[in-house]
C-alpha cells in the first residue's frame, strides 16, 4: 500500500528568531554567564535546517548581499586578541539552496549573491557556543548601510517565510555599543542603561516601529550608537517576527559601561 505523506514541509516547526548581544569575541573562548546562556539556548532549540546570521560585522553600501558559498571561511576580522582566538575555525557548511531562496524572497530589495564573504566574528563567535559541533549549515546577509533604519525592518519582513522552512534567523549586534566610552569593569553609564531599558520596553510592547524612528541627531541614540552597525541587526530580528511571537530576554547586563549584552528570543505562538 502506498501512503502519500506530505513531504518537505512535514514536521518542520516554525523556527524562533534570535537576537544576540555578542560583545567581545573573547566570549567564544572564555567561560562567561553569556557564553553559557548561549550554549544552553542552542541546546534547547529545535534543530534548524540552516541558520541565517545578520551580523554587525558585514557592512555593504548600496546593496544587500547574501553569501551563497558552500564552504564559508572563518573570517578573523579583529586584532589584538589571543592566538587561540585567531586560530579558531568554525567549519560549518554553507546553505547555497536556502541562500538562493533568500535572494528570491529579497528580490524587491535588490539583494545580490556573494561568493567572497564567509563567517565574520559576529557570526562564528556566537555560533561556536550556540552550535559547537558546527554541523548546521550557516549563511549570512549583509547590512546595507545606505538604507534608512525603517528599510532594514521592512526588508526583514520578507525573511519571515524562511522560519517555516526550518531556518533560524539570528541578528548579532549590541543594543548599546559605544567602544570609545567603554572602560574595563565600569558600571553602566546612565545613558546606556536608559537606552537598553527603552529598547527592552519597546520589544515587550511590540512597538518595533518606534525602534526604527531614531534620527541620527538624537543625543541618546548617538551616545549609544556613534556608528549604526551594531544596532541594525536588531531591526532584522524584529522584522522577522510575527505578531504572536513571545519575546523572552535570556541574557542581559551592560559590560564595560557601554556594551549591552541583552539577548532575546522570539518564540512562535504554540499551535
Ligand atoms: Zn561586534
Amino acid at each position: 500500500m502506498n501512503i502519500h505523506l506530505p513531504h518537505d514541509t512535514a514536521a518542520t516547526p516554525t523556527m524562533p528568531v534570535l537576537f544576540i548581544g555578542h560583545g567581545s569575541p573573547m566570549h567564544a573562548i572564555e567561560d562567561s554567564a553569556f557564553s553559557r546562556a548561549w550554549q544552553e539556548m542552542g541546546a534547547s532549540l529545535p534543530a534548524p535546517r540552516a541558520i541565517l546570521v545578520i551580523s554587525a560585522h558585514w557592512m555593504t553600501r548600496g546593496t544587500s548581499l547574501v553569501h551563497i558559498g558552500a564552504r564559508p571561511r572563518t573570517i578573523h576580522d579583529f586584532g589584538g586578541f589571543p592566538r587561540a582566538l585567531h586560530e579558531m575555525h568554525y567549519p560549518a557548511p554553507g546553505a547555497p539552496d536556502l541562500a538562493a531562496e533568500t535572494l528570491e524572497l529579497l528580490h524587491a530589495h535588490h539583494a545580490e549573491a556573494d561568493v567572497e564573504w564567509g563567517l565574520d566574528h559576529g557570526a562564528w563567535c556566537i555560533l561556536s557556543r550556540l552550535y559547537p559541533k558546527a554541523d548546521v549549515p550557516v549563511y549570512q546577509l549583509s547590512l546595507d548601510l545606505s538604507r534608512p533604519l525603517a528599510d532594514h525592518l521592512t526588508l526583514a519582513r520578507d525573511l519571515r517565510r524562511l522560519r517555516k522552512r526550518g531556518v533560524l534567523i539570528v541578528g548579532s549586534g549590541n543594543i548599546v555599543h559605544n567602544l570609545m566610552a567603554t572602560r574595563h569593569g565600569a558600571t553602566p553609564y546612565e545613558w546606556a542603561a536608559e537606552f537598553d531599558d527603552l529598547v527592552a520596553t519597546a520589544i515587550t510592547d511590540r512597538a518595533h516601529g518606534r525602534l526604527a524612528e531614531f534620527s541620527p541627531g538624537d543625543p541618546l541614540f548617538r551616545a549609544c550608537h556613534p556608528t549604526l552597525e551594531h544596532y541594525l541587526p536588531l531591526l532584522y530580528s524584529l522584522g522577522a517576527t510575527e505578531g504572536g511571537d513571545k519575546p523572552e530576554f535570556f541574557t542581559q547586563g551592560i559590560e564595560s559601561g557601554a556594551l549591552s549584552m541583552r539577548s532575546v528570543i522570539f518564540r512562535p505562538e504554540a499551535p
